[in-house]
């Protein structure tokens, strides 16, 4: 067995690892030690159907050393007029590009792609068999607490008969190569199966490749409220519906009486879409969209809502309340892998003595929460009385967890409020430290820091939103409690 020595072993080259890397090597000497199964670092993204894209603007995604975005604009398609998305190609390959370029030329990067973490430090080849023990002189951290699976790598939750026709939506882009043999004609029907943003993502693009939308047939066990992609953009240029929206969004959060009452006003204000208006939304998962594309999927009528899928049969699936038959020579498709597989009752600590498990203190934004954490990590709880020796931690602790407190993923409605909720506390406490409070407003992973600091202070009307923002968080902070205590979800 080889034997190598680290100041950090990271477990995942994913988004989160990545951006934890990159800001630590800026911010300290140490060494750092990266291993991953994939034979890319970028996660999940090297398993992406090839038309995945973010669903956020790329300004503020990616690592903070180096910039992810074009800074473009998209002229045409359902993104027409908001900042261009990466695709999944061009996220995997800027990872690949930050390793190459900044992480491993600093000589204080080590690299296990192709390796199995199998527990205490030991990293085992998955190509050779061949173990490496990594001696860690100062901390572990484990980047794979939420690891997100996808269609092409998960296994569904239900039953598929040996002689169904499912495939992941990576399979959608390969149909031109499809044999034509009797039994395994092209498709003449599609059938998505899932309702999440992948389930989305899938419609958009069978529609836009031609499908005719009274041949795909949707299977949606739940509607979900989705957040209006216009009011994500960075810049500038779209303050009113980014600040503004924000401010709108604190507005309703302040003044709703009931998380139905909350909803129907974010609904009002734009801030929330939801594609089918008749149907009341039970799940909230930060799905990001544009209304052109809820525009898109409402011209797919043929809406499935008999619950889950039990089984998908060459014929027919079976869902929890009913049986549904195909129509001949359909493809099911299948979208119901979860983004976000772990929910734990309670975040857990992300310091703990010798080990740092990397999750979300701004939800969605696992970049630029992995990075804060390596700030967090390499610049605070050294000081006297920061020990928490006392409850099993190691010193420092308790100062890095009031800063870096987890917030939990939503899936109901009402755990769009606590997330917020748990957002707010912690921009809150960042906000009383000078010293992170620039570092976020210079981080390239803040949305909007730096937005907010580039309004005039002659600018009457943008002044006048800001203040309307301060106001209504200060009034949402005060009703949220009560939003999520008056909730039986
Ligand atoms: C389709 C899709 C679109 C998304 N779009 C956005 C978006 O626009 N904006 C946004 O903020 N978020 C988005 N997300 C959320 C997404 O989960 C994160 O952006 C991010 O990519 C997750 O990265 P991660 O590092 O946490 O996990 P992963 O990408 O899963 O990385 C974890 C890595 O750990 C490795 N690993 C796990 N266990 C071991 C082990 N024992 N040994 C070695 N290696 C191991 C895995 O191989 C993997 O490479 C999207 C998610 C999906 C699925």
């Amino acid at each position: 067995m080889n034997h190598i020595t680290t100041d950090y072993l990271i477990i995942g080259a994913g988004a989160s690892g990545m951006a934890f890397a990159d800001t630590l090597l800026t911010e300290t000497d140490a060494h750092i030690t990266i291993v991953d199964r994939h034979a890319k670092p970028g996660g999940h993204w090297n398993d992406a159907y090839s038309f995945v894209t973010l669903h956020q603007p790329s300004s503020f995604y990616g690592v903070n050393s180096t910039e992810l975005s074009s800074q473009s604009k998209d002229a045409h398609g359902v993104n027409k007029g908001l900042y261009s998305l990466a695709s999944g190609l061009e996220v995997s390959s800027y990872y690949e590009r930050v390793m190459n370029q900044t992480l491993l030329p600093s000589g204080r990067v080590s690299y296990f792609p192709m390796s199995d973490h199998v527990g205490d430090g030991r990293v085992k080849s998955i190509l050779s068999g061949a173990e490496t023990q990594v001696t860690v002189r100062k901390k572990t951290v484990d980047s794979t607490y939420f690891g997100p699976t996808v269609p092409s790598t998960h296994t569904p939750k239900f039953k598929v008969a040996a002689d169904a026709w499912m495939v992941s939506p990576n399979a959608l882009a390969q149909l031109w190569q499809a044999p034509r043999e009797p039994g395994r004609e092209r498709p003449l029907h599609f059938t998505i199966i899932g309702a999440g943003k992948t389930a989305m993502d899938v419609g958009v693009w069978l529609l836009n490749a031609g499908a005719a939308p009274e041949n795909i047939s949707w299977v949606m066990p739940r509607d979900s409220w989705l957040v209006n992609r216009l009011h994500t953009q960075p810049g500038l240029d779209f303050f009113d519906e980014a600040i503004g929206g924000q401010a709108n969004q604190m507005e309703a959060l302040a003044k709703a009486t009931s998380i139905a009452d909350l909803f129907e006003r974010l609904e009002a204000c734009e801030a929330m879409l939801r594609i089918h208006p008749d149907q009341t939304p039970t799940m909230f998962h930060y799905a990001t969209i544009s209304k052109a594309e809820v525009q898109s999927l409402r011209r797919i009528t043929n809406v499935i809502r008999k619950g889950r899928v039990q089984a998908v049969e060459a014929k027919a699936l079976v869902l929890d309340a009913g049986r549904v038959e195909l129509p001949p020579h359909t493809l099911c498709i299948d979208c119901t892998a979860s983004a976000v597989e772990k929910r734990p009752a309670a975040p857990q600590p992300v310091f703990e003595g010798n080990k740092i498990l990397l999750q979300m203190v701004r939800i969605p934004m696992p970049s630029f929460s992995a990075a804060l954490i390596a700030y967090v990590e390499a610049h605070y709880g050294n000081e006297p009385g920061d020990s928490d020796v006392k409850a099993g931690g190691s010193e420092g602790d308790a100062k890095k967890n009031q800063l870096c407190g987890a917030v939990q993923f939503p899936d109901s409605l009402t755990g769009y409020v606590a997330s917020t909720f748990g957002n707010m506390r912690n921009q809150f406490v960042w906000s009383q430290d000078k010293t992170l409070r620039t570092w976020i407003r210079d981080s390239r992973l803040d949305g909007f820091a730096k937005v907010v600091a580039a309004v005039s202070r002659d600018d009457i009307a943008k002044q006048a939103v800001l203040e309307r923002l301060k106001t209504n968080a200060k009034a949402a902070v005060a009703n949220m409690p009560k939003l999520i205590a008056g909730s039986d979800q």
